[in-house]
């Protein structure tokens, strides 16, 4: 099937992410039924949308004349097998418990018809072991960011049998929702950003048990240094400006020598200072990638002190 031809989807879990996932499928002109067991849910996700949406138009994302007809494309119901009917693409945004999810997809699979993909939201869970499906080629993980109606990303997570055309489909269909979605080769645990969190989680965790640093110290360092320079040489490309040869040597110090950097490095590969490191820099001299990176973390710290970003919100 192609992501332009999808008319209508389903959204099993109306909370923090279901509500607005919802919302976002609606302002790309697609129908969806929003499906939760608890009534209560369903009220607050639409207090919750017509706010955000409120929000949105506030800041000229949106159109204010556009909300009414946003609004009239969310289907809210705690019948699933109406829901389910003629629906293109269904996900999954229960709670994070394997037996809800495993149950969840279990009805999905019985009332969708067998084209229908199969998405779970999920943070970290292997969805492809937990549910039993009759095609398992058709289940993918597309992980969502809070608030999934302004982070851009989209995680797009295949299992060990899913088709590469329903990975297409999903990538598709998430940039026609104006999302940027990133493909995972394969499926591991919190994919990319929530394993890159928890290893920030453990270090902070570290520093406030044994009192190192104050909670707002932490913070102001991390806005003031990381929070400049990530939006922009991302924390891959970030080791090409740092230098390999200095990356290796700190890998060395510490008993954490990795094949790839240590590969590059024998190879004079060492980042921005050669104009290849892991990335490849095509050639420009080391003036022109720094002069351009510059630029750009100027202009960032420019707008982080306009807008008070170094204190706490
Ligand atoms: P939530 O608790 O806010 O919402 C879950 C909703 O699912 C509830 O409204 C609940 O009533 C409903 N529900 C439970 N069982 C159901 C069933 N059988 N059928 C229909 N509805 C059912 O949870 P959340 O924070 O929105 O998280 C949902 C999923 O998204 C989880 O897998 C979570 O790991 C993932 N996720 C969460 C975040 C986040 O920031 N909260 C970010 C990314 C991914």
């Amino acid at each position: 099937m192609d992501s332009r031809d999808v008319k209508s989807v389903v959204i099993v879990g109306a909370g923090t992410m279901g509500h607005s996932i919802a919302q976002v499928f609606a302002q790309a002109g697609i129908d969806v039924g929003l499906v939760d067991i608890n009534k209560g849910a369903l009220e607050r996700a639409l207090r919750l949308i017509k706010s955000n949406l409120k929000t949105l138009a506030d800041f000229g994302r949106i159109s204010s004349v556009e909300i009414p007809k946003i609004l009239e494309r969310i289907h809210p119901s705690t019948d699933l097998a109406v829901a389910a009917q003629e629906t293109d693409f269904a996900l999954e945004a229960v709670v994070e418990v394997p037996d809800v999810k495993r149950e969840v997809f279990r009805q999905l699979d019985e009332l969708c018809s067998k084209d229908t993909i199969l998405a779970s939201n999920t943070s970290t869970l292997d969805v492809f072991s937990i549910a039993d499906i009759r095609q398992p080629s058709r289940l993918v993980v597309s992980h969502w960011f809070a608030p999934p109606y302004i982070i851009p990303l989209v995680e797009v997570v295949p299992g060990p049998k899913t088709s590469s055309e329903v990975i297409t489909f999903t990538a598709n269909l998430m940039e026609r929702l104006g999302k940027r979605p990133v493909i995972m080769k394969r499926f591991v645990p919190s994919f990319i950003v929530n394993r890159i969190q928890q290893a920030i989680i453990i270090t902070v965790m570290e520093m406030l048990e044994n009192g190192w640093a104050t909670p707002e110290d932490i913070d102001l360092a991390v806005k003031t240094s990381l929070g400049v320079r990530l939006p922009i040489v991302g924390a891959v490309q970030t080791l090409d400006f740092t230098g390999l040869d200095l990356i290796y040597d700190i890998q060395n110090s510490v008993g954490m020598a990795v094949g790839l950097i240590k590969e590059r490095v024998e190879q004079g590969h060492l980042g921005v200072k050669t104009s290849k490191g892991i990335y490849d820099y095509g050639g420009r001299s080391e003036e022109e990638i720094l002069q351009k990176r510059d630029e750009l973390y100027l202009k960032m710290l420019n707008y982080l002190e306009d807008i008070n970003a170094f204190d706490p919100v």
